[in-house]
């Protein structure tokens, strides 16, 4: 029996609306769904892909909101996602990364350059030109079919034990060694994306799941028959494996490896069906069994967007009357700017005064008090 190759990664994050800004603004992948966690609506799950939502192009999240507990990066636990890039994209990558105020490395895994950055959680990302994957017909914000990312070109873990991980992922999975360096094992798949894993020799203390790690990375399996018998096989050699759970989207099971790290193993159907989507998602998705209550789980999600936007920003604000705050302060605050360089170039009318003075006192009595940690992200002009 043989797993398929990468199928979809989780993260878990912070603040939705950024999360959404990060992979579709930045990043250019399609919102191919605003879900909620089927275990707990109250909690946003966005899936991002290519254009068709193509299983090997999904990313996923679960934005915890900004009180959730820090993750620590280490044992047990994916550390790095490989993306395709298409071939002579590199340099666009890179400057479009930078102008968003990100930093960026490049470094050699295996003779291919890897252009390596993290969000603002420090979830760590590597770009990588590669000929394979169908082209990402998805558009959005700057970023066209000639760069747009492709799907997975492998991940990164880092494992309590190495050695039980590679053994593991090559006697029970179908995975072989492909590649081997001073460092590294690369592990090879059976997919035409997603096709690698590279283990770290190095043997890592286990880290903590939390905001801004990787969860957990799923594979492809072809039937719901060959995920009963990998259930099987897996639970003979004393490991425990969850139920089959119905995710709507495909079904799946989860358990931790030897190394410590938890694996997800999904079947390749039904898939997301794309033609039940709106472009970007505004519809929130919700399995059957939350229908019912929809319009409470609505109402206390955030609201998200997704919008074009040049830079990445903090937000601050926790529910919806927050969310309109924020929007009214950044009302005022775009307000003030103008009304201060139109003061540079001519007098001001009595009306505009006027409008001034109030914007001045509602940011100073309302907004300053109230909101110092939105404060922190902006600038003022004046
Ligand atoms: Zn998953």
């Amino acid at each position: 029996m043989k797993i398929k190759g990468i199928h979809h990664i989780s993260n878990i994050v912070n603040h939705p609306q950024e999360n959404i800004e990060f992979y579709t603004s930045l990043l250019g992948l399609r919102l191919i769904k605003k879900a909620v966690n089927f275990d707990d609506a109250k909690t946003y799950h966005f899936y991002y892909g290519n254009h068709n939502g193509d299983l090997g192009t999904v990313i996923t999240s679960f934005p915890l909101g900004q009180d959730a507990k820090d993750g620590k990066k280490g044992g047990g636990q994916a550390v790095s996602t490989y993306y395709i890039i298409p071939d002579g994209s590199f340099d666009f990558w890179h400057d479009r990364i930078k102008s968003f105020g990100l930093k960026t490395n490049e470094i050699t895994r295996f003779g291919k350059k890897h252009l390596v950055f993290s969000d603002y959680l420090g979830i760590t990302n590597e770009l990588v030109e590669d000929s394979s994957g169908i082209t990402n017909l998805y558009e959005y914000n700057g970023v066209t079919s000639k760069n747009s990312i492709k799907g997975f070109y492998g991940a990164l873990i880092h494992s309590m034990k190495p050695k039980d991980t590679v053994k593991f992922f090559t006697d029970v999975l179908g995975a072989k060694i492909s590649n081997e360096d001073q460092d590294f094992i690369r592990l090879e798949l059976n997919s035409e994306i997603g096709n690698y894993l590279d283990i770290n020799k190095d043997a890592y203390l286990r880290g903590k799941l939390s905001k801004g790690t990787i969860h957990h990375i799923a594979f492809g399996v072809e039937t719901l028959e060959a995920l009963i018998n990998f259930k099987k096989t897996i639970e003979d050699l004393g490991i425990v494996v969850t139920d089959i759970k119905d995710r709507n989207f495909f079904n799946a099971i989860y358990f931790r490896e030897p190394g410590g790290s938890i694996v997800e193993l999904s079947t390749m159907k039904p898939g997301f069906n794309m033609e039940e989507f709106d472009d970007r998602a505004e519809k929130l998705f919700l399995p059957p069994h939350f229908e019912a209550n929809r319009e409470e789980i609505e109402s206390n999600l955030i609201p998200v967007y997704v919008n074009e936007v040049s830079k990445l920003k903090r937000h601050h604000y926790l529910d919806s009357i927050g969310y309109l705050d924020a929007n009214r302060f950044d009302f005022v605050l775009r307000r003030l700017n103008e009304l201060a360089k139109l003061k540079n170039t001519r007098d001001l009318s009595e009306l505009e005064i006027k409008e001034q003075k109030e914007l001045r006192d509602e940011y100073i009595n309302v907004f300053k008090n109230n909101f110092k940690n939105t404060l922190e992200s902006i600038e003022v002009e004046d």
